[in-house]
């Protein structure tokens, strides 16, 4: 298992709550927490819509929920996806240019895991830095 300090385990586990709260039509649960610059956690789920492209990532709806609070910055994320999925818990590439757009600083982390019914699968959990994940981002 991955080393994780104490804000990324609380991460992973609000993200791991949010989860449940996904609105899934065909896809699979997943969940986020962001950091954000005034010291708070704020969670996301994905909300799928039978339109395609018009849903939204557990990451967007984490930052935008951030975001409404007043929050321009985040400081790390966490995402966690259900364990029925077959692919590596990871943000896609339109989330990592958010979350870049969004980030302290190119070096913030990325916690990542699996989870079910609220249990994280230790054996999932890995961390990255943004730039790690990105290391050419969209820059204006
Ligand atoms: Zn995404």
């Amino acid at each position: 298992m991955v080393k994780i300090d104490k804000i990324e385990k609380k991460l992973v586990e609000t993200a791991s709550k949010a989860m449940e709260s996904a609105y899934v039509l065909w896809g699979l649960k997943v969940g986020a927490a962001v950091l954000a610059e005034d010291g708070q956690i704020y969670e996301g789920c994905n909300i799928e819509s039978w339109i395609s492209g018009l849903g939204t990532c557990a990451e967007r709806c984490a930052i935008n929920h951030a975001v409404l609070h007043g929050c321009r910055k985040i400081e790390a994320i966490a995402i966690v996806m259900s364990i029925q999925s077959h692919n590596e818990p990871r943000p896609c590439g339109a989330c990592l240019q958010y979350i870049y757009d969004f980030a302290d600083n190119p070096k913030i982390k990325i916690a990542m895991a699996k989870a079910e019914n609220g249990r994280i699968l230790s054996e999932t959990v890995r961390v990255n830095t943004l730039e790690e994940m990105l290391p050419f981002p969209f820059k204006k």
